[in-house]
């Protein structure tokens, strides 16, 4: 059923404490913690604790939760000290929600990677 933990998710797992991670954040409905191959100095990700398989699944089947994952993604941001600052040009930061295979999604249980603290390439690959 949907947002139900799902024996072979490794995030799940993180959730339950089975999986070891660097928490940095934690809220009632969701988690973040660093990624294990930073693609940037700040490189973090923000779950829902609730399995949902990817960002739209999750928007369409728990748009309250969607939302709990983006204000998280802020408050990371804020936390680690990546948010845009008028006149330094390494501040700002990117969500990143990969959806598909094709896009680099790895892990399918929703997450938004949280990345900064080097100035941002755009387009990206
Ligand atoms: P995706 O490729 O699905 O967009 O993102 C999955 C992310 O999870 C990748 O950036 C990958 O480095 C990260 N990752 C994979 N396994 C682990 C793990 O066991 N712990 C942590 N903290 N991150 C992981
Ligand atoms: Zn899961």
């Amino acid at each position: 059923m949907a947002g139900e933990s799902q024996a072979d998710c490794l995030f799940c797992k993180i959730v339950a404490g089975d999986v070891p991670a660097t928490v940095v954040r934690e809220s009632e409905t969701t988690l973040a913690f660093r990624d294990i191959n930073p693609q940037a100095p700040t490189h973090v990700l923000v779950i829902p604790k609730a399995h949902y398989p990817d960002a739209a699944s999750l928007a369409a089947g728990a748009p309250e939760l969607a939302a709990d994952v983006l204000r998280e993604a802020g408050e990371v941001a804020a936390q680690e000290k990546i948010a845009a600052e008028e006149g330094v040009p390494s501040k700002g930061y990117r969500i990143v929600f990969n959806t598909g295979a094709g896009a680099g999604q790895t892990v399918w249980h929703a997450h938004a990677h949280v990345l900064g603290g080097r100035g941002l390439n755009w387009p990206p690959g």
